[in-house]
């Protein structure tokens, strides 16, 4: 017997914005390919921070299955919440090592490997989640789709208030013998480079310099192939660049509540 209820008004309002700017964002990407005169439309990975798993679930019925986060703490726990979903997690903002074996378990990407440390930090983490899984009887999990950030912001800019975004990364000279490591790394798999264009510029310039960096790194690692780049207001452009995958929050979800 099927005894789904009827959703809630809220829950019903909830999905129709939803689903209204989800279109929106869908509808921005199609239409920023074909100006492109690309044939494959980028990925759309949904930012899901600072709104509750409910959303995330809703976003899930509407078909979305890559959502993106950049705390562990708030991650881990959504992540367990709809556990029974097939979704695929992308972790995205600054990670401290000691956080490293709580991502494993369930982030599917992680874009923004930012220091060798924290490459080492993942490694390990794989090896024991690997062996916890073994012992549980739980089938292995695929490697870590890992994607090198790239700080695109001049020296003397990067000081100061980020917007809580994190742009932060690796310089472009040390991308290189990162991606070395990462792809030297078992248990990890080199995915490609990422960015956050810098604060109150023109995005275009950092997402083409951004292109010009993963063109370098396919050079040496050919399957490296993700650009991730693009958030609400700069997706466009960065479509324009070549973005592989996009990191779309609030002109899906709505206004993130400020910053604390
Ligand atoms: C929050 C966040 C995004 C999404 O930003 P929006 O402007 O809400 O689309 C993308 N990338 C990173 C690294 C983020 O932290």
């Amino acid at each position: 017997m099927n005894t789904t209820p009827a959703p809630a008004p809220d829950e019903a309002r909830r999905r129709e914005g939803l689903e209204q700017r989800l279109t929106a964002v869908r509808e921005r990407i199609t239409t920023a390919t074909r100006a492109a005169g690309r044939d494959q439309e980028p990925e759309l990975v949904v930012v899901t921070k600072f709104f509750p798993a409910s959303d995330v679930r809703l976003l899930h019925e509407l078909g979305v299955r890559e959502v993106g986060e950049n705390r562990d703490q708030e991650a881990s726990a959504k992540a367990v919440q709809v556990q029974t979903l097939d979704l695929n997690w992308h972790f995205i903002g600054q990670l401290q090592s000691n956080k490293a074996k709580s991502v494993v378990r369930y982030a599917a990407a992680l874009h923004s490997l930012d220091r060798a440390s924290l490459a080492r930090a993942l490694g390990k983490a794989m090896h024991r989640e690997t062996e916890r899984r073994a012992e549980e009887g739980l089938a292995p999990r695929a490697d870590l789709a890992t994607v090198i950030q790239v700080d695109l912001r001049a020296a003397d800019q990067r000081t100061g208030d980020d917007g809580g975004i994190g742009r932060g990364g690796a310089e472009p000279e040390e991308v290189q013998q990162l991606a070395e490591l990462v792809a030297e790394t078992e248990g990890l798999a080199l995915a490609g480079v990422m960015a956050v264009a810098p604060l109150g510029q023109d995005p275009t310039p950092a997402f083409e310099r951004l292109a010009g960096i993963s063109a370098s790194l396919r050079a040496d690692h050919p399957t490296a192939d993700w650009i991730s780049a693009g958030m609400s207001h700069d997706l466009e452009q960065a479509v324009a660049a070549g973005a592989t995958h996009l990191r779309v929050g609030s002109d899906v979800l709505g206004q993130r509540p400020p910053v604390l």
